[in-house]
């Protein structure tokens, strides 16, 4: 993992593609690791994954498996278009996966087509080169007019470095422009939950100052605006108000886009929808916000649907806990993006959230915590051996991420982790967002 803090930097994208079958997702798990990761420990999650994160030397980068984006009884020919376009959107480097077993089929040759027609650098890498003769036999390959196509084996591992050295040397120069400081935040649900009529009502015609900044790399469009003397913007605003082509309004397309939004932002307004109630869609992109680090609101909108009684919000509220148990720190409004209720305490939450995602507490303070913290609720033994802790520091905010040295990581347990973070969140204000403990041994 590579620690960060501070302001939120949009990182390269990468997108596989190629027909069924070459071995694009083995790739992509393989580039991916083994990330340790409560929405993917769900059993069926891992296979289904399309969006996560690599890491190559020094650089970071989204991928997209767009052989995971399907439609249903569509024929090769749709799929493949969908993919490729998916492909040139939403990428700055496009793997085009190829399979030296079956050796250059038509079917490649239809990916390569359509790809011709964006200026975006296309990587051809030739998988199932299992062996030395294999590796070899790349030549017809050349045909396809991306260059030197790259053998590799996404089973065995082979050839996978020299892939992403070729991956790594087409991203885009960084700009050097420093961001602005905007609070980033994008609104993230199911389609339907209100998302559009949330922005409308957030807006309101004279809030916004620059609208429709063209990002850079990807055609996401953000709006900035000012509310209450603060300045936002509002990530992929354009993301949330398209619809047309058939595969945006597919599931699998709706999460990654979440999911790259919610790379892109500080703070994420999970929306769902007061008359429909938690889905399992709600669950992957709140997860993946939580494991991204992201400061959360929980949004019910469509408030005025219900018909009230005195316990209903405190239903929705236990609801909320109990499904999303791992993101208790997440405040949870009640609006109507429709008649407005609530609607202007928005930019005053966002910005504390915000505030608490990007604080800092001095190590005294933090220490006096943990102290007084380990007298309640001593420390437990495993074995004869007592767990010891030394002291702790604040190493990063944006989330805020402590270290604990200790005696022995080994003796601390979640269970103590997870109260040493109660007693911290007892202490501080650090309401929306998650926070991070990492334990360290003391050399
Ligand atoms: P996708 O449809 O392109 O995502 O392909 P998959 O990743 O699902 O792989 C399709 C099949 O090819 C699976 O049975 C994989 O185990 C196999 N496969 C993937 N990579 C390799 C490889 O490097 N060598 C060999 N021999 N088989 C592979
Ligand atoms: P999106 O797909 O998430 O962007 O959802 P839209 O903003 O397009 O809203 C979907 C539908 O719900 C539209 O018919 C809206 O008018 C309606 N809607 C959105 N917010 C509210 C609300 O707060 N109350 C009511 N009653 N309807 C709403």
């Amino acid at each position: 993992m590579i620690l960060k803090g501070g302001i939120c930097m949009a990182i390269p994208t990468v997108a596989f593609i190629g027909r069924p079958n070459v071995g694009k997702s083995t790739i992509f798990n393989r580039i991916a690791g083994d990330r340790i990761s409560i929405v993917e420990d769900t059993p069926g999650v891992t296979r289904d994954r399309i969006y996560t994160h690599g890491e190559w030397l020094t650089h970071e980068f989204a991928m997209i498996d767009t052989g995971g984006i399907q439609i249903n009884d569509a024929p090769f020919s749709t799929q493949i278009k969908n993919q490729a376009e998916i492909a040139i959107e939403e990428a700055d480097v496009i793997v085009f996966v190829v399979s030296a077993k079956e050796g250059l089929t038509n079917d490649d040759e239809q990916v390569a087509k359509i790809l011709y027609r964006s200026d975006k650098p296309v990587v051809v890498a030739v998988n199932k080169a299992d062996n030395p003769e294999a590796r070899e036999d790349i030549y017809d390959f050349y045909a396809l007019g991306f260059g030197d196509p790259m053998p590799i084996s996404g089973v065995h591992g082979t050839g996978l470095g020299d892939l992403l050295d070729k991956i790594v040397e087409n991203f885009p120069p960084e700009s050097g422009e420093k961001p602005n400081d905007d609070i980033r935040f994008s609104i993230i649900g199911r389609p339907n939950v209100g998302k559009s009529s949330l922005v409308n009502a957030l807006l309101g015609e004279d809030r916004v100052i620059v609208s429709d900044i063209a990002g850079t790399t990807r055609d996401a469009i953000d709006t900035r605006f000012e509310a209450d003397g603060i300045k936002f913007t509002m990530v992929d605003t354009a993301g949330i108000r398209k619809r047309g082509k058939v595969y945006e309004n597919t599931e699998r397309y709706s999460v990654m886009r979440a999911m790259k939004a919610i790379d892109q932002s500080d703070v994420i307004l999970f929306v769902m929808n007061a008359e429909e109630g938690i889905r399992e869609q709600d669950k992957k992109v709140a997860g993946y916000a939580h494991e991204a680090g992201k400061a959360i609101i929980t949004v019910v909108n469509k408030w005025d649907t219900l018909k009230k009684t005195n316990h209903t919000q405190q239903d929705f509220e236990t609801l909320i806990g109990n499904e999303f148990q791992y993101m208790t720190y997440s405040p949870i409004i009640f609006v109507s993006a429709k008649t407005h209720q609530r609607i202007e305490q928005l930019p005053a939450l966002i910005k504390r959230v915000y505030d608490n995602h990007e604080k800092r507490v001095q190590s005294s303070a933090l220490n006096d915590v943990i102290m007084d913290a380990v007298a309640i609720h001593p420390t437990p033994t495993v074995n004869g051996k007592r767990l010891r802790i030394y002291y702790a520091t604040q190493v990063v905010s944006g989330p805020p991420t402590f270290v604990v040295f200790v005696n022995n990581p080994d003796l601390m347990h979640f269970s103590y982790v997870r109260f040493l973070e109660n007693q911290i969140r007892d202490h501080f204000d650090f309401s929306g967002t998650p926070i991070r403990i990492i334990k360290r041994r003391r050399k």
